[in-house]
């Protein structure tokens, strides 16, 4: 089978940049699954479909018209919905917080399933999101699972937007952030959680190149 790495951890973890690190310097393909919440959340919301509305959801989710286009290295990777250039629309605060709302239905979830995993293409893959050791692909040689204090993941959520030039406040960060953990881990469809056999590696305090070092490592790399 095509080897996988999956990526797991809470928002601000810096699993996105690890991941799309990782991937560039195996040149292995990525998936970004947090992206397919945040498209079906968006698509939603311009269809004019209810969060209520769970199978009106299962239909946005199982028709989203997404491609994810390549970009010179440093640059995030290019997303476009149904034509439309949205990469910097679902990386706002308010994208993150509806994927996970639409990330709790069960069947939500289920109707993205095989698109992950259609993913899994020679000569490999890193794979990025909540769930992607536990549920998606279970049998990944290698599962990382990056954890970092809540502190820290608004501080850098906070420079992150800072340097995009938003208006933000680190204390109402910190608090969404808490309420994101929350509602991940405690949702009962694929609560995030590090899979068994999952290596933790806790960023706190370390550089992403740090990280990246021990990402490596930690997958025979
Ligand atoms: O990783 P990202 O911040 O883009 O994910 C946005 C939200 O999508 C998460 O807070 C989580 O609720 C949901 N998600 C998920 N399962 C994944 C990836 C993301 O439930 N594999």
């Amino acid at each position: 089978p095509v080897p996988v790495i999956t990526i797991d951890g809470p928002s601000g973890s810096g699993k996105g940049t690890v991941t799309q690190m990782l991937a560039r310097r195996l040149g292995w393909h990525l998936l970004d699954s947090g992206a397919l919440y945040r498209l079906t959340a968006l698509a939603a919301v311009r269809q004019g479909v209810s969060f209520d509305d769970h199978a009106g959801l299962v239909q946005v989710a199982a028709s989203l018209d997404v491609r994810f286009e390549p970009t010179p290295a440093g640059e995030p990777v290019r997303v476009v919905l149904s034509g439309e250039d949205v990469t910097r629309e679902i990386r706002t605060e308010a994208a993150g917080d509806n994927a996970s709302k639409v990330a709790v239905v069960p069947a939500v979830r289920e109707a993205l399933l095989q698109r992950q995993r259609d993913f899994r293409q020679a000569p490999g893959l890193v794979a990025d999101g909540r769930d992607m050791g536990t549920v998606i692909f279970p049998d990944a040689p290698t599962k990382i699972f990056l954890t970092a204090s809540a502190e820290e993941r608004a501080e850098r959520r906070y420079r992150q937007l800072k340097e995009a030039g938003h208006d933000v406040k680190i204390d109402a960060l910190l608090d969404e952030i808490r309420a994101r953990d929350d509602r991940d881990m405690n949702r009962s469809a694929a609560p995030l959680k590090p899979a068994d056999d999952a290596q933790v590696i806790d960023s706190t305090g370390l550089s992403i190149e740090e990280v990246l070092e021990k990402v490596m490592a930690a997958s025979g790399q």
